[in-house]
C-alpha cells in the first residue's frame, strides 16, 4: 500500500466519498490521512467539517470542503468537560450536517456519493444517513483493544467494575486481562451518565454501520480484532498505520515548532527523551513541577511539548522556578507544539514520555521509540496497559508523579539493560508495521477489500445519478 499510495495513483473510481471527522486533533489527523489514502485509491473526497477546530483546507486542494456551523457558544467551546463537549457536538451538528449532506447528494454536477465515512464518536450520523438512504461506514480512530473494553461497558457496569471505585483500583478485571480496574477507560465529567450514553452510541453506531475502518494492524491487535469480528456482523478493515502513508502535519491545528529539529540535530543518537501529552490532556501545577524536576535530574537531554493550557489554569511556563532554564543549560528544549512524527523519527530520540493517545502510541511504535506511559483519560489507560504489559514496549509511571520516580523510570528505559530489551521488542513491532503495509501484507490486503467493499455498496437512490 505504501508504494502505491505514494507513487502511483489508482485509476479514478468515478465515486465520491463524504468524510466527517470529529473536530479534535487526535481524530482529525487519522480521518484526513484516511481521506488521502482513499483519494490515492481513486475516490474523490468531500470533507464535511465543523467550523470549530477546522484544519486548513488550503493544505488539501484535492478535496472539497464544506463547513457546518455547530453553533457552540464561547463557553461551550472552551469547556474542560470533554464528555459534555462531545455530547454537545453530537446534538448541535445534527441539523447543519443533515442540511449539508442533503445538498451534497442533490448536486448533479458531482460524481455519485458511494458512502459516508463518519467518525465513530459522531453517533448521530447513522440516523441521518439512514434518513437519506446513504450507506455509512465508520472510522474508529482509537485502537481495537480499547474498543473491546467499550463494547463490554454494559457488562462492566453490571458486574460493579464501573463506576470505578477507589477501593478496588489495583484489582484485576478478570474478564479482560491484563487490565486492572484503574485501567478502565473513563473520564471525569459533571455528567457521568453522558459518558455511558456516548460510549453506547459509538458502539451501537459501529455495529449498525456498513463496516468499520481501523487505524491499526493485525500483528498489533490480532486478538482484539478477532474478538470484534465475532461480536460484530459488519466487515472490519484494519488498514493502519495511516500515518506511514500520509503524515499528519498538514492537519495540525497548532503551528509545529520546527526549532525542535535543529535542536535534535545537536544531540547524540538515542539520547533525548521526547515528552508530550497530546492535544487535550491537562495536568496540575504540582505535577508540572515534578515533571520539570524529574527531567532536569535525569540528566538526559529532553524535548518537552508544553501546550498552552496544559497546566490547569496557567498560560504556559509560569510555574518554572526562576533560573530553571539556565540551570539545565541547553540540555532541555521546550516548545508549544512539535512536528511529532518528525521528532519521533529523528535518530536522536531515545524515548517518548506519552499520555498514550492512540495516534501517539502508534507513531511511537512505527518509529521503534520505547515509551514511558502516563495515561490521563478514556482509552489512554488501556493503550498504556497494552504498551507495558502486552507488547512490553514501555514502562508505566503509575500511582502518582514524583521527581525521583520519574528520574528512576527514565534511567530504567534509557540507561539500564531493561531498556535495551524493551527497545529490541519495539523494533520488532516497527518492522511488523512496515511489513503489513507492503503488498501482500495484512493492511494492504485489507485496503483492497475496503475498496471492493465501498464499490459494492449500493449507490443510493436519492442520489441524482
Ligand atoms: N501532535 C503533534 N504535535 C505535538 C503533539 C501531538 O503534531 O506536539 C500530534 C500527534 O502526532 C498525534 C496527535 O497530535 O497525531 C495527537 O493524537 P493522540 O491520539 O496521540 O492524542 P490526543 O491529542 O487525541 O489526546
Amino acid at each position: 500500500m505504501e508504494n502505491q499510495t505514494n507513487t502511483e495513483m489508482h485509476q479514478r473510481k468515478g465515486r465520491r466519498l463524504v468524510l466527517f471527522p470529529f473536530p479534535f486533533q487526535g481524530h482529525i489527523n487519522p480521518m484526513l490521512q484516511l481521506a488521502n489514502i482513499l483519494h490515492s485509491q481513486g475516490f474523490s473526497i468531500t470533507i464535511i467539517h465543523t467550523n470549530f477546530n477546522s484544519p486548513n483546507p488550503s493544505n488539501y486542494p484535492h478535496f472539497a470542503f464544506h463547513f457546518i456551523p455547530e453553533n457552540l457558544s464561547e463557553s461551550e467551546a472552551s469547556t474542560t468537560d470533554l464528555a459534555v463537549l462531545v455530547q454537545l457536538l453530537n446534538t448541535k451538528c445534527v441539523e447543519p450536517f443533515h442540511d449539508c449532506l442533503t445538498k451534497l447528494l442533490s448536486d448533479v454536477e458531482e460524481e455519485p456519493v458511494a458512502c459516508l465515512i463518519s467518525d465513530a464518536i459522531f453517533s448521530f450520523t447513522k440516523a441521518v444517513a439512514e434518513n437519506l438512504k446513504l450507506p455509512m461506514m465508520v472510522l474508529r480512530t482509537g485502537g481495537a483493544s480499547s474498543f473491546v473494553v467499550f463494547t463490554a461497558f454494559p457488562f462492566l457496569r453490571e458486574r460493579g467494575y464501573l463506576p470505578i471505585q477507589d477501593s478496588i483500583l489495583e484489582e484485576p478485571v478478570v474478564e479482560l486481562p491484563p487490565l486492572k480496574v484503574k485501567d478502565l477507560p473513563t473520564i471525569n465529567s459533571r455528567s457521568p451518565e453522558t459518558i455511558y450514553e456516548l460510549i453506547n452510541g459509538m458502539v451501537d453506531g459501529a455495529r449498525a454501520s456498513s463496516g468499520v475502518i481501523w487505524n491499526t494492524f493485525q500483528d498489533l491487535e490480532q486478538s482484539a480484532l478477532a474478538n470484534l469480528g465475532q461480536q460484530f456482523s459488519v466487515p472490519m478493515f484494519p488498514i493502519g498505520p495511516f500515518h506511514k502513508c500520509f503524515p499528519a502535519s498538514s492537519s495540525s491545528l497548532l503551528t509545529q515548532d520546527q526549532s525542535c529539529i535543529s535542536w535534535l540535530e545537536k544531540q547524540s543518537p538515542k539520547s533525548v527523551i521526547y515528552v508530550s501529552f497530546g492535544s487535550l490532556a491537562a495536568i496540575k501545577e504540582n505535577e508540572f513541577l515534578e515533571i520539570a524536576w524529574g527531567l532536569a535530574n535525569s540528566k538526559q537531554p529532553f524535548l518537552w511539548v508544553v501546550r498552552p493550557g496544559l497546566t490547569n489554569g496557567l498560560e504556559w511556563l509560569e510555574p518554572l522556578p526562576s533560573g530553571f532554564l539556565e540551570m539545565i543549560d541547553g540540555r532541555g528544549h521546550i516548545v508549544k507544539w512539535a512536528p511529532q512524527q518528525e521528532v519521533l523519527a529523528h535518530p536522536a530520540v531515545g524515548a517518548f514520555w506519552t499520555h498514550n493517545g492512540w495516534n501517539s502510541t502508534l507513531e511511537s511504535i512505527c518509529e521503534g521509540v520505547p515509551m514511558i506511559c502516563m495515561p490521563c483519560f478514556t482509552d489512554q489507560s488501556v493503550n498504556a496497559r497494552y504498551v507495558s504489559d502486552v507488547w512490553k514496549v514501555g514502562l508505566q509511571l503509575e500511582n502518582g508523579l514524583d521527581r525521583e520516580k520519574i528520574e528512576r523510570t527514565i534511567r530504567r528505559l534509557m540507561v539500564d539493560k531493561e531498556g535495551e530489551e524493551i527497545r529490541g521488542r519495539i523494533l520488532c513491532l516497527k518492522e511488523k508495521a512496515n511489513i503489513c503495509l507492503r503488498q501482500g501484507g495484512s493492511s494492504s490486503e485489507s485496503m483492497d477489500s475496503l475498496v471492493s467493499h465501498i464499490l459494492s455498496i449500493e449507490t443510493f437512490t436519492f442520489n441524482a445519478h
